[in-house]
Order: structure tokens, then sequence, then C-alpha cells
């Protein structure tokens, strides 16, 4: 019989854990009619330095049930990094992702399976609708998409999560690329692979609040753009070339003018326009090939990118 994994990164989710635990049960008995044949299951929750009650009731679910295992992170790692955690333990041919917060319906997983059967070895959620979400998040999505992809080579997708079903073998392409900052979205494009969409609805967040707060997406987009892609650098390149043969040429009109004309002391205007526009090109320069060094630095440490505190057996 072949076996699946079932991967669930949990943060501070306390309210929903039983839910998602009830709601799995019919899934991994393999209860449900569309399921394309009978499984092995394991429920893999990482839990990623839950500051609630949420590693309690893990362990609580773990002992009335052990196909559900755990791993307890000694700290918040971050869902990227709790992932990985997940790719290192799962046991299974294949390996489900989804959300602890019951957002990603349980009612998909069967139709992913059916396209795995059929040889696709990247299913990939694709929301129809995104549920509740504000609509600067809404448009901040979309504007951060269409920029991602033109700056990057390999595709994106903008409607499609971590809400996915990945074979053995690209779970195990994803596990051998270490990096300690991640873009697991980028990975999934990046490592190849056939893929194929399976379409869902959003569920509105089971209980409690949203954990990727503003400040976290940002930090995620910016993940995005700087391990996908040099191309900021680039643009930085040629932002500077283009602003150097202004000036030059700019340069070569007021020698002139100076020549034909003398120098009465004018042009403070023109000067500090100058000076201001020059120096901020610099700072924006500098500042993109500061996120790159500083990206060199963390990944050149070699840390884990995960520590794990506790484990189920
Ligand atoms: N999560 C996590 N570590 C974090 C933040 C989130 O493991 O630092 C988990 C969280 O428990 C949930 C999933 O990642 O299972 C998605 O988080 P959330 O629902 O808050 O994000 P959203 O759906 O709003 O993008
Ligand atoms: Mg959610």
């Amino acid at each position: 019989m072949k076996k699946v994994s079932l991967l669930i990164p949990v943060y501070n989710e306390e309210e929903s854990l039983d839910s998602l635990h009830a709601a799995l049960l019919p899934l991994i008995d393999n209860e449900l009619p569309e399921l394309p044949a009978e499984y092995e299951w394991e429920v893999i929750l990482i839990n990623d330095g839950s500051r609630d009650r949420s590693l309690e009731i893990i362990r609580r679910i773990n002992a009335g049930d052990p196909r559900f295992r755990y791993v307890s992170l000694s700290r918040n790692f971050g869902k990227e990094n709790a992932m990985l955690a997940g790719f290192d333990k799962a046991e299974g041919d294949c390996m489900v992702i989804m959300d602890a917060d019951l957002q990603h319906p349980v009612a998909t997983i069967p139709l992913m399976l059916r396209e795995w059967e059929d040889g696709w070895e990247d299913v990939y959620g694709r929301r129809l609708s995104r549920g509740k979400e504000s609509i600067f998040r809404r448009a901040f999505t979309k504007t951060y998409y269409s920029l991602l992809n033109k700056a990057t080579r390999v595709e994106v997708l903008p409607d499609v999560g971590d809400f996915r079903l990945l074979d053995r073998k690209a779970i195990d392409a994803i596990r051998s690329m270490r990096e300690q900052q991640r873009y697991t979205k980028g990975l999934y494009c990046w490592a190849g692979f056939r893929k194929k969409p399976v379409d869902f609805v959003t569920a509105d967040r089971m209980a409690g609040a949203t954990k990727m707060s503003a400040g976290r997406l940002i930090n995620l987009a910016l993940e995005g753009i700087t391990s996908y892609t040099t191309a900021p650098l680039r643009i930085a390149s040629v932002l500077g070339f283009l602003v150097s043969t202004a000036s030059i040429a700019y340069m070569i009109y007021i020698i002139c003018k100076t020549l034909i004309f003398g120098d009465p002391i004018q042009g403070f205007p023109t000067l500090i326009c100058a000076i201001l526009f020059l120096g901020g090109c610099q700072l924006l320069a500098l500042g993109i090939i500061g996120e790159y060094i500083g990206k060199i630095y963390v990944e050149s440490k070699h840390r884990p990118p995960y520590i794990i505190a506790e484990e189920s057996k």
C-alpha cells in the first residue's frame, strides 16, 4: 500500500487543532469516496514554537493516534523553515502540505491524489477565491507577482500557495535545497517536475487570526525577489550607467557654456538637484547590494535551518 504524508505547520493554533484532527479522520481512515485507492497515512504536525497550548494538544492527539506524528521546534523559525522540518521527516511516497487553520479543504486532497496517480509529480492547489482578505493585501499580492514574474525566468503563480501534493522525487529535490532564508514557493517552481493545478475555494480561517502579519508578508516578498533573482543588481548597474552618461553629457554642456558665456555665479538649483539625485541613486544601489550581501552573510554561517526540541517516536 502506498503511503501518503500530510505536512501541517502549526503556530499558535490551539483553537483550530481539534477541528483539524476531526476533519482529517475520515480522510486518513480511507473513508472519503473520492479517494482513488486505500492508503497508509501519516500526519506530521510541525509545532513552530507556538506560545499557546498547541503543543499540549498535539501531544494528546499523538498519544491517542500514532498516525499523528509531531516535531516541535525550539522556537518560531517561520513557516518556510517549519515546512522544511516536515520535508525531512516525511516517509510517504507523496506528501500533501496544508495549513492548520482549515483554510485548505480536506475534500480537495482526494482530487490531488487522483492527479498524482495519473503521474503528475507536483499537484498544486489553485485558489478560486481568496476568502476574507483585506483589499490592501489583495492589491499588494497582485502587483507583487506581476513584478516577480517580470524579473525572473521561472514563473511563480499568484493564486497558488503551499497547499499542494508533491511526489517523492519532488520532496527529495526540495529537501536538498538547504538555504536558511527560504522562499518555498519559488523552490517548487525552480525544482521543475510535471505540474498540474487542482482548483479549490479558500475557506475562512477556522479560528484565531492570521499569523502572517503585514511585516512578515513584506519580508517574505523581499525574500522571494532576492532569493530568486539578481535582477535588482542589474537594475542598479543600468541605472548607474544611465545616470553617469547623462551626467557626462551635462558636464560637456556646462563646460562649453562656461567657456562661451563666462561664469557668473548661478546654477545653485541645478547643483543641488544633481547632488540629491545622485545621492539617492547611490543609496538605492547600496541598499540593493546590501540586501544580497546580508543574504550571503547569513548563509555563510551554515546554521541549520531549524532546531528540534522534541519529537514523537
Ligand atoms: N505558520 C507557522 N509558522 C509561522 C506562521 C505561520 O507554522 O511562523 C503556520 C500556521 O500555523 C498555519 C500556516 O502556517 O498553519 C499558515 O498561516 P496563516 O493561516 O496564519 O497564514 P495565511 O493563511 O493568512 O496566509
Ligand atoms: Mg491561513
